[in-house]
Order: C-alpha cells, then structure tokens, then sequence
C-alpha cells in the first residue's frame, strides 16, 4: 500500500486541494466526495459520472481502503449483528450493529488490537498491532449500512482498540461521519469511550464536538483500578474526574461512566457507595455492564442480587444508573472475542 492517497479519510477541503493538483475543475471534487461519502462505494469504478480518465488517474494516486465482510453473526434474540471485516492488509477488526427502538447503532473498532491491557478485555491479548485509519472506521459503518439497507443513527467507538491513543484518525472520522455531504450523523449520537488517557480527553474537551464521552471506569477507588487496568498507574481517578469534569464544562455534554461489574472484585455494596461518594455532585450517568466472561480471564458476571443493590445504591444517591442491555447474548462473546476465534 506504497505512498497513495487515502483518499476516503480527506476531509471535503483536503479532497478540493487534491483535485486541483491533479488538475481538474472543482466540481470533481463534490462528485467524488459524495460517491465516497453518500453513495458508499468501494471502486473508482462505480463513480458513474466520473470519466474513465479520471478514475484511471485516480486509481494511480490514490486508493480507496475498504473493509471487506468475513463473517457476520446474528443474534436470534433481538437481531444484533456482529461483523468480522478484514482489512486491505489482511488484518481483522469486529464491528457489531444493535437494532434499538431509537434507530440502528454501529459498535466500531478505533485500532487492530489494543495496547491497554484492560485484565477483563480480550481485544487486548495480543497487543496492539496498529492504529485504523479514518477510512477503515468510515468503512465499518458504511458496510454495514450497505449489507442491511437500513440507515444507521447512532455510533459508538466501543469495539477494539483505544480511541484516544489514535486521536488524529478518531476525531478524523467524528468530523467526516457527521458533515453535511456525508452519512451525517449528529455527533450528539456519536460516542467515544476510553479508559481514561487524560491528556486526550482534555485534547478532546477542546475541539468543540458535541459528542458523548464514556469512560471506562470499571472501579471505585484506585487500588481496585489497578488490579483491573494497567492505565490506572499512570493517571489516578482524581486526575480523571477533574478531565471529565472539563469536558462537561467545555461542550455541555454529560459523561457517561462505564462500570463492569464483576463478581466479588468491584460489586459488593462498599463498592457501590465509594462509587456513590465519588460522583455525587456530578452531572454524571453510569452504565452497569455485568462483565462478560472470556476463556482468558477468570472473571464472573455479577450476580442478579449484587447488580440490583448497586442500582439502587447509586439512586439513591441522587445518581443515574443504567443497566446496559446485553444485546446479542447468543452471538457475542465478549470484545474482540470473535477476532480472537478466528485468529
Ligand atoms: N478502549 C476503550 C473503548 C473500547 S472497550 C475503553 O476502554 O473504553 C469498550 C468498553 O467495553 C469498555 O468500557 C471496556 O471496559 C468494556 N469491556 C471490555 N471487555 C469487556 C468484557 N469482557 N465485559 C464487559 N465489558 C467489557
């Protein structure tokens, strides 16, 4: 994939530039951008009205990188869709789309593999491998929406990978997936998660996106952290909480904090109320994910009595909490589980 273009992650002025280097008139470049970015198509070929020179001379400097469908799971229980894409180098990422009763939500991979080592996450076991390109993750989205016919609403970069430690891609893709002459996706129904790179999140709380950011909290104080996520010993939740609190100031967003609950690690009532004391006073949501088990870990979900005690505790604490719905039970396996198989 020597020095060409990639030219799906050019933002709309980039693709201007880029014309006019090549020497075509400026019109060219709002045909192709919406052939890309509306009609989704995976050859120059396809771009109807674009003279066959012209797809010569663009196949010869740029190249359009695509993910290619290798297997996809549905659930029998409520449709979810998991997707295992091979990308133009061979490598593997899963995608999963969910049908909720608000519209049609894509789950999409940020890297190959993870640096992160989160003890619970199997996207994370052989390491990272590489960053995906603003392209690759518009393509996840873009496939999908090809292989239902159904429109897509909703993003969450939720599957493998670290988002904030492939920021330039990342931020790349939230801005193109929402533009006007693309999919255009509202950003307030984009979601970012992380697990907590500070300096990213604070990056982030100043582009003036309108996006969600969930973070991966997973425990109460930072001893339990660190036994679960080895980014714990670098920022202390502390350091985390004042990031997210700068983010909520910045764009008027508030945050959602994830916490998988496992049993007898982070899901006994002391838990919860530390949890509690932590966030009150804070414009803050909390998802609870009972963890899903892997062959790696040793890991159990939380049991029915734990998860409801932990709800209620933090409601009464003034704070939301959600359970989230455990979409695809029959087919998932946990993150990056289905690469992970195939592999
Ligand atoms: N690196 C980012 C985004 C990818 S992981 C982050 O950490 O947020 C997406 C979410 O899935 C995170 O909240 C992560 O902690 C959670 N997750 C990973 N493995 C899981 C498992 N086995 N069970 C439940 N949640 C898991």
């Amino acid at each position: 994939m020597d020095n060409k273009t990639d030219i799906k992650s050019l933002t709309f002025e980039q693709m201007q530039s880029f014309l006019a280097e090549l020497g075509e008139p400026a019109f060219r470049a709002k045909q192709i951008f919406e052939w890309l970015h509306i009609h989704l198509v995976s050859d120059f070929d396809e771009m109807l009205n674009i003279p066959k020179k012209l797809r010569e001379k663009l196949a010869q400097s740029s190249e359009i990188r695509n993910v290619k469908k290798r297997n996809v799971l549905v659930s029998e229980i409520d449709g979810t869709r998991k997707y295992l894409f091979e990308l133009n180098d061979h490598n593997l990422i899963e995608s999963v789309m969910m049908r909720y009763r608000h519209g049609n939500s894509v789950c999409v991979s940020s890297q190959v593999g993870c640096a992160m080592g989160c003890r619970f996450c199997a996207s994370t076991i052989g390491g990272l491998i590489r960053n995906l390109t603003t392209s690759e993750i518009l393509s996840q989205v873009y496939e999908i929406q090809k292989d239902t016919g159904e429109r897509v609403s909703n993003i969450v970069i939720m599957g493998m990978g670290e988002p904030l430690t492939n920021y330039d891609n990342v931020t790349g893709f939230i801005k193109l997936i929402s533009e006007e002459n693309t999919l255009h996706i509202s950003q307030r129904n984009i979601t970012i998660s992380t697990c907590g790179i500070v300096p990213g999140i604070i990056k982030l709380s100043k582009e003036s996106l309108k996006c969600t950011l969930a973070l991966s909290l997973h425990a109460p104080d930072d001893a339990v952290r660190r036994t679960l996520m080895p980014v714990a010993d670098k920022y202390t939740i502390k350091e985390i909480l004042c990031a997210c609190d700068r983010y909520f100031e910045e764009t008027g967003r508030r945050v959602t904090f994830e916490y998988c609950l496992i049993d007898d690690i982070n899901d006994k009532e002391i838990h919860a109320r530390k949890l509690a004391a932590l966030l009150k006073g804070r414009n803050a949501h909390v998802n609870l994910i009972p963890v899903n088990p892997t062959p790696e870990n040793n890991f159990g979900a939380a049991k029915e009595h734990d998860i409801n005690m932990f709800k209620k505790i933090l409601e009464d604490s003034g704070i939301t909490a959600t359970r989230r719905r455990e979409m695809g039970r029959d087919i998932s396996g946990a993150c990056g589980q289905l690469v992970r198989r195939t592999i």
